[in-house]
């Protein structure tokens, strides 16, 4: 029995990865059974028919599980924004933010584009930059155009599972092809390879990226709050997390509460006033969600 990690599902068949060596894998019928379905991520033992095919026999337990796309044991997600062409929204990477701290996954934040900032654009990234870095995210500027800060995004790769995410037009697959020029042509012959049927496969794979795997689909593309619940919002933001302590009321939603430890901080600008907007009209539209039955 070998151990490895799944790069690739397609077409009932799961490439397996164990030792630079990848092996074609077929899932034994116990997975039917248990009612779990191998997804990419997954860490498996299998067993070698030969140096190529082989058996899924086990899934590892899962650190967690994406549904679009179906990734398991994802480490984190870069998020991306450009700093123009579409316009750096604060309110947008909130809302990303609180959608990737749901699942319990690390937010990256990648700006693309800075090449298109002029200097007052830049100054206005720049602080926010700040403020994200105090709140302790890692934030990134880059340029694929001019090949600014792509060096810095290598070592966050090393050894994690990374979905990219962010709207459309942002830089996404700029960005990969800036970091791995061959991605381009190993998906153009994937898809030659594929061009069998007129039907298009769905698959999902992990690119090698430097040391790291990165998805090859952009993920939270959904960005409702469908699965966050009002108390939940609280611990979708790091800086109000560590805060919820010390306000007086229990399952205080720092609204209309009063001695509220979040909305002191706000006062006194240890929370900054924008992510705090933010976070009230998020819970309002939390709050007016139609139940769910
Ligand atoms: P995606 O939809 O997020 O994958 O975005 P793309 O990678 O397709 O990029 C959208 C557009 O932005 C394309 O026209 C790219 O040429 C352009 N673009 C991407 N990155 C940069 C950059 O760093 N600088 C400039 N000036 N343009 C960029
Ligand atoms: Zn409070």
């Amino acid at each position: 029995m070998a151990e490895g990690k799944i790069i690739k599902a397609l077409s009932g068949f799961y490439y397996v990865k164990s030792n630079d060596t990848i092996f074609q894998c077929r899932g034994r019928g116990v997975f039917r059974k248990n009612n779990i379905t191998p997804l990419v991520g997954d860490n498996v033992v299998f067993t070698a028919e030969n140096d190529r095919e082989g058996y899924i026999m086990e899934i590892k337990e899962r650190e967690n599980e994406l549904v679009r796309p179906p990734i398991a044991n994802v480490d984190q997600a870069i998020l991306i924004f450009s700093a123009k062409d579409p316009e750096f929204s604060p309110h947008l990477l909130d809302r990303f933010l609180v959608i990737i701290e749901s699942y319990q996954i690390k937010p990256i934040i990648v700006i693309t584009k800075i090449d298109l900032a002029n200097s007052d654009e830049l100054l206005n990234i720049k602080q926010y930059a700040k403020a994200y870095e105090k709140i302790g995210y890692d934030v990134l500027l880059t340029s694929s155009k001019n090949e600014i800060g792509l060096e810095d995004i290598y070592p966050l790769l090393e050894n994690k599972i990374t979905v990219f995410a962010g709207q459309s037009g942002v830089g996404k697959s700029s960005l990969l092809n800036a970091l791995q020029p061959e991605l381009n042509l190993e998906t153009k012959a994937i898809s030659k390879h594929l061009g069998r049927g007129k039907h298009t496969t769905r698959h999902v794979e992990l690119l090698e990226i430097g040391n790291g795997l990165v998805a090859d689909t952009p993920g939270f593309s959904s960005l409702d709050f469908s699965n966050i619940e009002a108390e939940e919002l609280t611990y979708c933001y790091p800086e109000m997390k560590e805060r919820f302590a010390n306000c007086k009321f229990r399952g205080c939603l720092h609204d209309k509460e009063p001695h509220c430890a979040i909305k002191e901080a706000v006062e006194t600008g240890e929370i900054e006033e924008f992510r705090y907007n933010h976070y009230l009209l998020f819970l309002k539209e939390i709050q007016q969600r139609k139940p769910r039955y």
